[in-house]
């Protein structure tokens, strides 16, 4: 029990044995949502790069506002065109993101006008100075540094980049995450299964989660439990990609040959962690390819990916280890944990936003992930009553 680390030590642990960075590629704007900056960004222009209207009205000078007086329309500026200084004591028709002539620093929205063909156009509202202006470099200033290195690029900062004018990007190249399954047991869907045997399901759900974090996937098969086996199929793996998986195997019984075989090929630094699930969770180093090997059990599997090998990839793969999913949320149960491990629960928020434990906490229920929304964190000795704040992590935030 003593020698089993504690799960952050195990997760710093894992962190910290990454000392690379991933190679650099130039992508085209259009191919780099979900992938890491490589450099920092820095703005050439500022956003918006000219004063503008925020609405389709008339520009004016406000100190020469009175209301319920009429004013010659002096200019028209749509979108896109470039405007002349506005006379003394007229108004310009101005449209939404249009340049804000020079002497105009106020715009009045149409609907607040009043239209005459003869006299020009009155004012009917009392506007504030600066009123439906947007101020050039507002949204970005010029020589900022916007997104830093590290950063994973949503879609809205693909907008951003393309509003300062990116054609295209520096990102990391997705590492390669290989997955096998273990296990005599095992057959492939498809396969039909003698009354002992059960299907391979940590597999196919190891890569989607592999794919789903924009990492190039390489399916390895499946090994038996069989050492001459393992060790050769972790050996041509290691040559292959940046990080091998594998699920099973890592327990203590004498069919559980992976951390002989990663001793035999590699190094193993570290195995079992004071976690429930997923104690067994082994992890190494085989070459230049690093180890991650999860429990059988498929929640457990599940959970040592989720909470171990996830931010361990995104940090070999270059993102700033920022994307824990850790968030706080009200519990609507009562739960102790009255055992020797740190425990995550399979919990699912109602419809009030509150968290409900999952009936079925086996780590061989994986039903239970398909139906809960994420994990709750709850410590040794740890007593949860309703309505406390608990750590929470999202299986729906993604990184
Ligand atoms: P192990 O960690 O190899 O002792 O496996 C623990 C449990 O998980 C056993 O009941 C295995 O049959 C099951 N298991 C192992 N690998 C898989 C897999 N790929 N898919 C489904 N169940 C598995
Ligand atoms: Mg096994």
């Amino acid at each position: 029990m003593q020698n089993q680390l504690d799960f952050y030590s195990a997760l710093e642990k894992l962190l910290g044995s990454v000392k690379r960075l991933p190679s650099v590629e130039t992508q085209d704007l259009s191919n780099c949502f979900g992938r890491v900056l490589a450099v920092n960004l820095v703005s050439d222009n500022n956003i918006p790069a000219f004063n503008n209207s925020q609405v389709d009205g008339y520009a004016l000078r406000f100190s020469d506002f009175t209301e319920d007086k009429f004013y010659n329309v002096s200019q028209r500026i749509p979108a896109g065109s470039t405007s002349t200084a506005l006379q003394p004591d007229t108004i310009a028709r101005i449209f939404t993101g249009a340049e804000l002539p020079v002497g105009a620093d106020s715009v009045i929205m149409q609907e607040d006008t009043e239209s005459n063909e003869k006299k020009g156009i009155k004012l009917k509202k009392k506007i504030r100075l600066g009123e439906n202006i947007r101020k050039k470099g507002c949204d970005l200033k010029s020589g900022e540094v916007f997104f830093k290195k590290g950063r994973k690029l949503t879609a809205a900062d693909i907008g951003m980049c393309a509003s300062v004018g990116l054609a295209d990007l520096q990102v990391y190249k997705p590492i390669k995450v290989g997955v096998f399954s273990t296990g005599d047991e095992l057959k492939q869907p498809g396969e039909k299964l003698n009354k002992a045997q059960l299907y391979d399901s940590n597999r196919p759900m190891i890569l989607g989660l592999v794919k789903q974090l924009g990492f190039e996937t390489l399916d390895l098969g499946w090994l038996p439990d069989d050492l001459e086996s393992t060790v050769n199929g972790l050996e041509e793996a290691s040559k292959k990609v940046d990080a091998v998986l594998t699920c099973g195997g890592v327990s203590v019984g004498e069919e559980d040959h992976l951390k002989d075989a990663v001793r035999k090929v590699g190094k193993l630094q570290l195995w079992e962690i004071n976690m429930k699930p997923g104690k067994p969770f082994a992890f190494g180093e085989i070459g230049d390819a690093f180890f991650l090997g999860m429990p059988g059990n498929p929640v457990s599997a599940w959970v040592t990916f989720s909470l171990l090998c996830q931010p361990f990839l995104c940090k070999l793969n270059g993102m700033f280890p920022n994307n824990f999913r850790l968030t706080l949320a009200k519990a609507n149960f009562n739960y102790e944990n009255r055992g020797q491990r740190r425990e995550f629960l399979r919990v699912r928020l109602n419809d009030d936003g509150l968290i409900e434990l999952f009936e079925r906490q086996n780590s061989q229920v994986l039903s239970s992930i398909c139906f809960s929304d994420g994990l709750v964190e709850v410590p040794v000795k740890k007593e949860i009553v309703k309505g406390d704040l608990v750590n929470f992590y999202s299986f729906q935030s993604s990184v």
